[in-house]
């Protein structure tokens, strides 16, 4: 069978992380979270953590040559060999064919990009009322996906908090290095014939639903 190597775009608060959460466990694939591995790495005080922290807090992009080391290391791991789903990255061309390189060397390729599109205002929305679960990351919104006991994660029970960047000015700055640096990469891989769009304004299970009905048609395709 295919490798189920898949990138998901998307502006933040698109609900990437929402909709990577249960597409690993419906497909078994690694979820690649290059925020969720900063993020690690600030909490635990690293070197990477530390030349990582300032860029994060200011919205702006940590630099390639950091990011790119980190996520090479991480396609390369035991649990990606079947199927990677990355989320954060790539943010910019330069990381696209970073990662364009590293597949074709290793003989392994892309099956599909997952582009989901909300508006801005959606974004500032969704940000400012995201919350999440100190422990590993559960995503919830106070709103539209509030957890069933205020302040605690369903799943895991540890306190749930809002990211430093989840402020409006911060969330301003990703919006505008979201379509500087990272909608480019829209055109980019519609040349390649691998980008999918997802309408990200309706309802979670209902964008799941989209993706994977469109993940089988894939599967079917590439096995013909
Ligand atoms: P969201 O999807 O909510 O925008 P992420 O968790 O993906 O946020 O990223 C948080 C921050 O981590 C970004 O604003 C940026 O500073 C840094 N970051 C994450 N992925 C990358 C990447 N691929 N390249 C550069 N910086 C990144
Ligand atoms: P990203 O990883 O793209 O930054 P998240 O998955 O963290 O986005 O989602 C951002 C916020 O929006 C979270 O608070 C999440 O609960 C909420 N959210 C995600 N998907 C949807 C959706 N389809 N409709 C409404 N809210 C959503």
């Amino acid at each position: 069978m295919s490798e189920l190597n898949l990138i998901l775009l998307g502006p933040p608060g698109a609900g990437k992380g929402t909709q990577a959460e249960r597409l690993r466990e419906d497909f078994a694939l690694a979820h690649i979270s290059t925020g969720d591995m900063l993020r690690a790495q600030v909490s635990e005080g690293t070197e990477l953590g530390k030349q990582a922290q300032s860029y994060m807090q200011a919205g702006e992009l940590v630099p390639d040559e950091v990011i790119i080391g980190m996520i090479m290391v991480r396609i390369g791991a035991a649990d990606a060999r079947d199927g990677f789903l990355l989320d954060g990255f790539p943010r910019n061309e330069q990381q696209a064919d970073a990662l364009g390189e590293a597949l074709a060397t290793l003989e392994r390729r892309l099956l599909a990009v997952l582009l989901i599109e909300v508006s801005d205002d959606e974004v500032v929305r969704r940000l400012g009322g995201r919350r999440v679960c100190t422990k590993s990351g559960h995503v919830y919104h106070l709103e539209f996906d509030p957890p069933k006991h205020e302040g605690i994660c369903d799943q895991d029970g540890s306190r749930l908090i809002q990211r430093d960047d989840d402020h409006e000015q911060t969330i301003r700055k990703r919006l505008e290095v979201y379509h500087a640096q990272t909608a480019p990469l829209i055109e980019y891989y519609e040349k390649e014939g691998l980008l999918r769009r997802f309408d990200g304004r309706r309802p979670p299970n209902e964008v799941n639903d989209h993706i994977r009905a469109t993940l089988a048609t894939l599967r079917l395709e590439d096995k013909l």
